[in-house]
Protein backbone atom coordinates (compact mmCIF):
# COMPACT_ATOMS: atom_id res chain seq x y z
CA UNK A 1 0.00 0.00 0.00
CA UNK A 2 1.17 3.50 -0.57
CA UNK A 3 1.29 5.67 2.61
CA UNK A 4 1.77 9.06 3.10
CA UNK A 5 3.78 9.86 6.46
CA UNK A 6 3.18 13.73 7.17
CA UNK A 7 4.92 15.51 10.14
CA UNK A 8 7.76 12.40 8.96
CA UNK A 9 11.40 13.33 10.79
CA UNK A 10 14.76 11.73 10.38
CA UNK A 11 13.77 9.50 13.22
CA UNK A 12 10.38 8.91 11.76
CA UNK A 13 12.24 7.51 8.64
CA UNK A 14 14.56 5.72 10.35
CA UNK A 15 12.12 3.61 12.29
CA UNK A 16 8.79 3.08 9.92
CA UNK A 17 10.94 2.09 6.94
CA UNK A 18 12.97 -0.56 9.64
CA UNK A 19 9.68 -1.25 10.66
CA UNK A 20 8.74 -2.04 6.95
CA UNK A 21 11.43 -3.91 5.56
CA UNK A 22 9.48 -7.25 5.92
CA UNK A 23 6.05 -5.61 4.81
CA UNK A 24 6.85 -3.18 2.06
CA UNK A 25 4.54 -0.89 1.54
CA UNK A 26 5.29 1.69 -0.08
CA UNK A 27 6.39 5.03 2.41
CA UNK A 28 6.04 8.42 0.96
CA UNK A 29 7.98 10.78 3.44
CA UNK A 30 6.36 14.33 3.54
CA UNK A 31 8.38 16.75 6.33
CA UNK A 32 5.18 19.05 5.86
CA UNK A 33 2.40 18.64 8.51
CA UNK A 34 -1.10 17.92 7.37
CA UNK A 35 -3.63 20.77 6.98
CA UNK A 36 -5.72 21.59 4.31
CA UNK A 37 -2.95 23.72 2.67
CA UNK A 38 -0.94 19.85 2.48
CA UNK A 39 -3.64 17.27 2.14
CA UNK A 40 -3.04 17.83 -1.70
CA UNK A 41 0.24 15.73 -1.21
CA UNK A 42 -1.51 12.92 0.37
CA UNK A 43 -3.44 12.06 -3.47
CA UNK A 44 -3.37 8.24 -4.76
CA UNK A 45 -2.12 7.19 -1.15
CA UNK A 46 -4.34 4.83 0.29
CA UNK A 47 -3.48 5.46 3.48
CA UNK A 48 -1.66 8.53 5.60
CA UNK A 49 0.42 8.14 8.51
CA UNK A 50 -0.17 11.16 10.95
CA UNK A 51 2.12 12.71 14.22
CA UNK A 52 0.44 14.86 17.25
CA UNK A 53 0.04 18.27 15.25
CA UNK A 54 -1.50 17.07 11.85
CA UNK A 55 -4.98 18.28 11.18
CA UNK A 56 -7.91 15.64 10.18
CA UNK A 57 -10.64 17.70 10.57
CA UNK A 58 -13.79 17.35 8.12
CA UNK A 59 -11.90 19.34 5.44
CA UNK A 60 -9.22 17.89 4.92
CA UNK A 61 -10.54 14.42 5.83
CA UNK A 62 -13.22 15.02 2.91
CA UNK A 63 -9.72 16.16 0.44
CA UNK A 64 -8.01 12.78 1.75
CA UNK A 65 -10.82 10.90 0.60
CA UNK A 66 -11.52 12.25 -3.09
CA UNK A 67 -7.87 11.36 -3.43
CA UNK A 68 -8.25 7.72 -2.65
CA UNK A 69 -6.92 7.71 0.84
CA UNK A 70 -9.22 5.15 3.06
CA UNK A 71 -7.24 4.94 5.98
CA UNK A 72 -5.62 7.31 8.71
CA UNK A 73 -3.03 5.70 10.70
CA UNK A 74 -2.17 7.93 13.91
CA UNK A 75 1.65 7.18 15.12
CA UNK A 76 0.55 8.14 18.55
CA UNK A 77 -1.78 7.33 21.61
CA UNK A 78 -4.11 10.31 21.07
CA UNK A 79 -6.30 11.06 18.53
CA UNK A 80 -8.11 14.27 19.85
CA UNK A 81 -6.62 15.84 16.47
CA UNK A 82 -9.00 13.54 14.11
CA UNK A 83 -12.91 14.27 13.10
CA UNK A 84 -13.52 10.93 13.93
CA UNK A 85 -17.38 11.59 12.79
CA UNK A 86 -16.42 13.18 9.65
CA UNK A 87 -13.67 10.26 9.12
CA UNK A 88 -16.57 8.30 9.27
CA UNK A 89 -19.03 9.06 6.91
CA UNK A 90 -15.80 9.68 4.36
CA UNK A 91 -15.83 5.50 4.66
CA UNK A 92 -12.11 6.35 6.13
CA UNK A 93 -10.93 3.95 8.97
CA UNK A 94 -9.18 5.19 11.71
CA UNK A 95 -6.20 3.25 13.94
CA UNK A 96 -3.49 4.39 16.35
CA UNK A 97 -1.11 2.71 18.76
CA UNK A 98 -3.28 2.01 21.81
CA UNK A 99 -0.03 1.33 23.84
CA UNK A 100 3.42 1.92 23.26
CA UNK A 101 5.66 2.62 25.75
CA UNK A 102 3.34 4.23 28.92
CA UNK A 103 7.03 3.78 30.86
CA UNK A 104 8.45 6.76 28.23
CA UNK A 105 5.41 9.06 29.17
CA UNK A 106 5.60 8.37 33.11
CA UNK A 107 9.13 8.17 33.09
CA UNK A 108 9.70 12.09 31.71
CA UNK A 109 6.63 13.33 33.45
CA UNK A 110 9.58 12.30 36.83
CA UNK A 111 12.20 13.73 34.55
CA UNK A 112 9.91 17.28 34.52
CA UNK A 113 9.41 17.02 38.39
CA UNK A 114 12.71 16.27 39.88
CA UNK A 115 14.79 18.81 37.17
CA UNK A 116 12.33 21.84 38.37
CA UNK A 117 11.72 20.73 41.97
CA UNK A 118 15.79 20.14 42.51
CA UNK A 119 16.67 23.20 39.33
CA UNK A 120 18.36 21.16 37.57
CA UNK A 121 17.99 23.33 34.48
CA UNK A 122 19.48 26.21 36.17
CA UNK A 123 22.17 24.04 38.15
CA UNK A 124 23.19 23.13 34.61
CA UNK A 125 23.39 26.63 33.65
CA UNK A 126 25.11 27.59 36.46
CA UNK A 127 27.76 24.93 36.43
CA UNK A 128 29.01 25.71 32.99
CA UNK A 129 29.70 28.91 34.04
CA UNK A 130 31.56 28.10 36.84
CA UNK A 131 29.05 29.23 39.51
CA UNK A 132 28.75 26.46 42.06
CA UNK A 133 26.55 28.84 44.50
CA UNK A 134 23.26 27.26 45.28
CA UNK A 135 21.28 30.00 46.08
CA UNK A 136 18.23 29.49 44.87
CA UNK A 137 18.28 26.04 43.99
CA UNK A 138 16.40 24.53 47.40
CA UNK A 139 14.09 21.63 46.28
CA UNK A 140 12.07 19.58 48.91
CA UNK A 141 12.43 15.94 49.46
CA UNK A 142 9.67 14.14 47.73
CA UNK A 143 9.68 11.32 50.17
CA UNK A 144 6.15 12.33 52.04
CA UNK A 145 4.96 14.41 49.97
CA UNK A 146 1.22 14.29 48.38
CA UNK A 147 1.02 13.75 44.59
CA UNK A 148 -2.24 14.14 42.56
CA UNK A 149 -2.53 11.97 39.64
CA UNK A 150 -5.67 13.08 37.56
CA UNK A 151 -6.16 10.63 35.24
CA UNK A 152 -5.17 6.68 36.34
CA UNK A 153 -4.72 5.23 33.12
CA UNK A 154 -1.55 3.91 31.70
CA UNK A 155 0.48 6.02 31.68
CA UNK A 156 -0.88 7.74 35.17
CA UNK A 157 -0.77 4.13 37.25
CA UNK A 158 3.42 3.68 36.25
CA UNK A 159 3.73 7.46 37.53
CA UNK A 160 1.57 6.56 40.78
CA UNK A 161 4.03 3.41 40.91
CA UNK A 162 7.49 5.76 40.71
CA UNK A 163 6.05 7.88 42.99
CA UNK A 164 4.43 5.60 46.04
CA UNK A 165 8.60 4.16 45.43
CA UNK A 166 9.85 7.75 46.18
CA UNK A 167 7.80 7.69 49.58
CA UNK A 168 5.14 9.83 48.36
CA UNK A 169 1.31 9.21 49.05
CA UNK A 170 -0.64 9.48 45.49
CA UNK A 171 -4.27 10.64 45.09
CA UNK A 172 -6.19 9.47 42.21
CA UNK A 173 -8.81 11.43 39.94
CA UNK A 174 -10.50 9.82 37.16
CA UNK A 175 -13.90 9.16 35.88
CA UNK A 176 -13.51 5.85 36.23
CA UNK A 177 -12.04 3.87 39.45
CA UNK A 178 -9.24 1.61 38.28
CA UNK A 179 -8.92 -1.73 40.84
CA UNK A 180 -5.35 -1.66 39.54
CA UNK A 181 -4.90 1.83 40.71
CA UNK A 182 -5.66 1.10 44.24
CA UNK A 183 -4.11 -2.36 44.05
CA UNK A 184 -0.77 -0.38 44.09
CA UNK A 185 -1.56 1.44 47.10
CA UNK A 186 -3.10 4.57 46.23
CA UNK A 187 -6.71 5.85 46.35
CA UNK A 188 -8.95 8.35 44.49
CA UNK A 189 -9.77 11.46 46.35
CA UNK A 190 -12.36 14.35 45.42
CA UNK A 191 -10.82 17.62 44.04
CA UNK A 192 -11.62 19.29 46.85
CA UNK A 193 -9.21 16.89 48.99
CA UNK A 194 -6.37 17.00 46.46
CA UNK A 195 -6.81 20.60 46.05
CA UNK A 196 -6.04 20.88 49.89
CA UNK A 197 -3.16 18.76 49.89
CA UNK A 198 -1.46 18.28 46.67
CA UNK A 199 1.86 19.60 47.06
CA UNK A 200 2.27 17.75 43.23
CA UNK A 201 -0.51 17.62 40.47
CA UNK A 202 0.72 15.59 37.39
CA UNK A 203 -2.30 15.31 34.54
CA UNK A 204 -2.77 12.14 32.74
CA UNK A 205 -6.46 11.95 31.00
CA UNK A 206 -6.90 12.55 27.53
CA UNK A 207 -8.20 15.97 25.78
CA UNK A 208 -11.83 15.50 25.42
CA UNK A 209 -14.73 18.90 25.25
CA UNK A 210 -14.81 17.68 29.24
CA UNK A 211 -11.27 17.83 30.45
CA UNK A 212 -10.41 20.99 28.10
CA UNK A 213 -9.12 23.73 30.65
CA UNK A 214 -9.58 20.57 33.79
CA UNK A 215 -6.46 23.44 34.85
CA UNK A 216 -8.31 26.88 34.63
CA UNK A 217 -8.33 29.94 37.03
CA UNK A 218 -11.07 28.77 39.29
CA UNK A 219 -9.43 25.37 40.46
CA UNK A 220 -5.72 26.97 40.33
CA UNK A 221 -6.97 29.02 43.38
CA UNK A 222 -8.52 25.94 44.92
CA UNK A 223 -4.76 24.09 44.50
CA UNK A 224 -2.30 24.30 47.92
CA UNK A 225 -0.07 27.23 47.49
CA UNK A 226 3.20 26.32 46.18
CA UNK A 227 1.90 23.27 44.26
CA UNK A 228 3.87 21.98 41.31
CA UNK A 229 2.02 21.62 37.92
CA UNK A 230 3.48 18.70 35.76
CA UNK A 231 1.90 18.17 32.46
CA UNK A 232 2.82 15.21 30.11
CA UNK A 233 -0.62 14.80 28.55
CA UNK A 234 -2.10 17.32 25.77
CA UNK A 235 -1.83 21.08 25.95
CA UNK A 236 -5.19 21.98 26.04
CA UNK A 237 -5.99 20.37 29.62
CA UNK A 238 -4.55 23.90 31.29
CA UNK A 239 -5.78 27.43 30.48
CA UNK A 240 -2.44 28.69 30.23
CA UNK A 241 -2.86 32.47 30.85
CA UNK A 242 -4.01 31.45 34.26
CA UNK A 243 -1.47 29.72 34.79
CA UNK A 244 0.89 32.31 33.99
CA UNK A 245 -1.30 34.14 36.66
CA UNK A 246 -0.73 31.29 39.45
CA UNK A 247 2.56 31.18 38.54
CA UNK A 248 2.96 35.24 38.97
CA UNK A 249 1.37 35.27 42.01
CA UNK A 250 3.48 32.34 43.74
CA UNK A 251 0.11 30.55 44.11
CA UNK A 252 1.68 27.59 41.91
CA UNK A 253 5.55 26.95 42.52
CA UNK A 254 6.42 25.65 39.72
CA UNK A 255 5.40 24.36 36.35
CA UNK A 256 6.58 21.70 33.52
CA UNK A 257 5.26 21.36 30.19
CA UNK A 258 5.96 18.57 27.35
CA UNK A 259 2.81 19.89 25.78
CA UNK A 260 2.13 23.19 25.27
CA UNK A 261 -1.60 24.39 23.79
CA UNK A 262 -0.38 26.08 20.56
CA UNK A 263 2.17 24.06 20.17
CA UNK A 264 0.82 22.50 16.56
CA UNK A 265 2.85 25.68 14.90
CA UNK A 266 6.04 25.33 17.44
CA UNK A 267 6.79 21.73 18.47
CA UNK A 268 9.30 19.57 16.17
CA UNK A 269 10.91 22.50 14.18
CA UNK A 270 14.23 24.24 14.93
CA UNK A 271 12.82 27.74 15.40
CA UNK A 272 16.13 29.59 17.15
CA UNK A 273 17.00 31.93 14.38
CA UNK A 274 13.43 32.83 13.98
CA UNK A 275 11.30 35.44 16.36
CA UNK A 276 8.52 33.53 17.61
CA UNK A 277 5.58 34.64 17.21
CA UNK A 278 3.76 33.74 20.20
CA UNK A 279 3.98 36.40 23.69
CA UNK A 280 2.18 33.55 26.06
CA UNK A 281 4.94 30.86 25.35
CA UNK A 282 7.83 33.59 25.49
CA UNK A 283 6.34 34.77 29.17
CA UNK A 284 6.23 31.15 30.02
CA UNK A 285 9.95 30.87 29.42
CA UNK A 286 10.76 33.67 30.98
CA UNK A 287 10.09 32.33 34.30
CA UNK A 288 12.92 30.50 36.22
CA UNK A 289 10.30 27.99 37.69
CA UNK A 290 9.17 27.32 34.20
CA UNK A 291 10.63 23.97 32.23
CA UNK A 292 8.96 22.93 28.92
CA UNK A 293 10.06 20.43 26.61
CA UNK A 294 9.06 19.93 23.06
CA UNK A 295 6.08 17.20 23.09
CA UNK A 296 9.03 14.59 23.67
CA UNK A 297 7.69 12.18 26.37
CA UNK A 298 6.96 9.74 24.04
CA UNK A 299 10.72 9.80 22.33
CA UNK A 300 12.59 6.98 24.01
CA UNK A 301 14.39 3.97 21.53
CA UNK A 302 11.33 1.21 22.85
CA UNK A 303 8.76 3.98 22.41
CA UNK A 304 9.40 4.75 18.94
CA UNK A 305 10.44 0.95 17.62
CA UNK A 306 7.09 -0.04 18.63
CA UNK A 307 4.52 2.75 17.80
CA UNK A 308 6.16 2.07 13.98
CA UNK A 309 5.75 -1.58 14.27
CA UNK A 310 2.30 -1.20 15.21
CA UNK A 311 1.33 1.75 12.65
CA UNK A 312 3.03 -0.75 10.09
CA UNK A 313 1.23 -3.63 11.33
CA UNK A 314 -2.14 -2.11 11.38
CA UNK A 315 -1.80 -0.94 7.20
CA UNK A 316 -0.88 -4.26 6.87
CA UNK A 317 -4.51 -5.35 9.08
CA UNK A 318 -5.88 -2.92 6.26
CA UNK A 319 -4.61 -3.92 3.13
CA UNK A 320 -4.99 -7.87 3.80
CA UNK A 321 -8.77 -7.09 4.51
CA UNK A 322 -8.48 -8.36 8.28
CA UNK A 323 -10.28 -6.70 11.31
CA UNK A 324 -8.19 -3.95 12.52
CA UNK A 325 -6.69 -4.30 16.12
CA UNK A 326 -6.07 -0.98 16.72
CA UNK A 327 -9.26 0.58 15.25
CA UNK A 328 -11.28 4.04 16.79
CA UNK A 329 -15.05 3.69 16.18
CA UNK A 330 -16.38 7.06 15.76
CA UNK A 331 -18.19 7.96 18.92
P1 LIG B 1 -5.37 5.82 29.13
O1 LIG B 1 -6.54 5.79 28.22
O2 LIG B 1 -4.77 4.51 29.56
O3 LIG B 1 -5.73 6.64 30.46
C1 LIG B 1 -6.42 7.84 30.46
C2 LIG B 1 -7.19 7.95 31.76
O4 LIG B 1 -7.81 9.24 31.81
C3 LIG B 1 -8.31 6.89 31.90
O5 LIG B 1 -8.20 6.25 33.14
C4 LIG B 1 -9.58 7.74 31.81
O6 LIG B 1 -10.67 7.20 32.56
C5 LIG B 1 -9.09 9.08 32.38
N1 LIG B 1 -10.01 10.17 32.09
C6 LIG B 1 -10.79 10.36 30.99
N2 LIG B 1 -11.55 11.47 31.15
C7 LIG B 1 -11.22 12.00 32.35
C8 LIG B 1 -11.67 13.13 33.08
N3 LIG B 1 -12.63 13.93 32.61
N4 LIG B 1 -11.13 13.38 34.30
C9 LIG B 1 -10.18 12.54 34.81
N5 LIG B 1 -9.73 11.44 34.17
C10 LIG B 1 -10.25 11.18 32.96
O7 LIG B 1 -4.29 6.74 28.41
P2 LIG B 1 -2.71 6.77 28.64
O8 LIG B 1 -2.05 5.81 27.70
O9 LIG B 1 -2.42 6.69 30.10
O10 LIG B 1 -2.38 8.23 28.06
C11 LIG B 1 -2.84 9.39 28.73
C12 LIG B 1 -2.62 10.61 27.86
O11 LIG B 1 -1.21 10.85 27.74
C13 LIG B 1 -3.07 10.45 26.39
O12 LIG B 1 -4.44 10.74 26.24
C14 LIG B 1 -2.21 11.46 25.66
O13 LIG B 1 -2.90 12.69 25.60
C15 LIG B 1 -1.00 11.62 26.58
N6 LIG B 1 0.25 11.17 25.94
C16 LIG B 1 1.27 12.05 25.83
C17 LIG B 1 2.46 11.67 25.24
C18 LIG B 1 3.66 12.60 25.13
O14 LIG B 1 4.60 12.30 24.39
N7 LIG B 1 3.68 13.72 25.84
C19 LIG B 1 2.59 10.37 24.74
C20 LIG B 1 1.53 9.48 24.89
C21 LIG B 1 0.36 9.89 25.49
Amino acid sequence: MKIAVFSARRYDREFLSAANSLAGHQLAFFEARLEAQTVALAAGCEAVCLFVNDLADDVVLKALAAGGTRLVALRCTGFNNVDLKAAADCGIKVVRVVSYSPYAVAEHAVALLQSINRKIHRAYNRTRDSNFALDGLLGFDLNGKTVAVVGTGKIGRIFTKIMLGFGCEVLGYDVFHSPEFEALGARYAAAAEIGERADIISLHCPLTPETKHIVNAHTLSRVKRGALLINTSRGALVDTEAVIEALKSGQLGGLALDVYEQEADLFYRDLSNTVVDDDVLQRLLSFPNVIVTGHQAFFTREAISTICETTIASVSEFAAGLALSNEILAP
